[in-house]
């Protein structure tokens, strides 16, 4: 079977990758499984930058397909903050009850509420970007916290079409809407069509 490698060290996003991939006929590694690699700096100035960024990251030193994936929350009223910093806002290890207080706090009395989650991910192998595509989750800042599933920002974003947040959404729900989900489904999409056995 073809592997792709995912460029992340992070386990949480490896195993989620693999549970998305597993009725597709793709070997899923994580980089770490195939060798050691610098961290690379986030440079870019867009979550697509900052995917292909990633992704070329690893895949300029092995053979494989290297995918990789860059997110956030950005709120309109805030100018696009949180946007690619989201995982940094406030500082990276800032509990998200207290960053997403912030959000709500400082769109107090702020009627446009609008606010989406990005999702970018990057085909990548060798020194060239294969693919690239982007999603939205599109949506609403809510006045307070709701739901515990999820993570980050899911409390405070509101999906007015479930008339819930999607905290309150299943993994299930929420993938089927989600930035996330949508961006998988295409570059899956893109691999059973375009990518094959040597
Ligand atoms: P990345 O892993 O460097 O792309 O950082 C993504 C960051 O965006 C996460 O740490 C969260 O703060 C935020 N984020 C992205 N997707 C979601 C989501 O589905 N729910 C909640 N927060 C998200």
């Amino acid at each position: 079977m073809r592997k792709l490698v995912i460029a992340t060290g992070n386990q949480h996003k490896l195993t989620e990758m693999k549970r998305l991939f597993k009725d597709v006929p793709f070997e899923i590694v994580g980089q770490n499984e195939i060798g050691e690699f610098a961290e690379v700096e986030e440079t870019g100035t867009t979550f697509k930058e900052n995917a292909e960024i990633k992704a070329l990251g690893v895949s300029r030193f092995c053979d494989e397909y290297v995918l990789a994936d860059d997110s956030g929350l950005v709120v309109d009223a805030l100018g696009g903050e949180p946007g690619i910093n989201s995982a940094r806002y406030l500082g990276h290890d800032t509990s998200y009850t207290y960053k997403n207080q912030v959000i709500v706090d400082r769109l107090k009395g702020v009627t446009d509420r609008s606010a989406r989650f990005v999702c970018a991910i990057s085909l990548c192998k060798g020194n060239d970007v294969v693919y690239t595509v982007e999603e939205t989750f599109e949506g609403e800042i809510i006045h307070e916290s709701l739901g515990s599933e999820g993570f980050g920002y899911d409390p405070i974003f509101f999906y007015p079409p479930m008339n819930m947040t999607s905290a309150q959404m299943t993994m299930e729900q929420k993938n089927e809407v989600s930035h996330r989900g949508k961006a998988i489904r295409k570059i899956i999409t893109y691999l059973l069509e375009n990518v094959h056995e040597d």
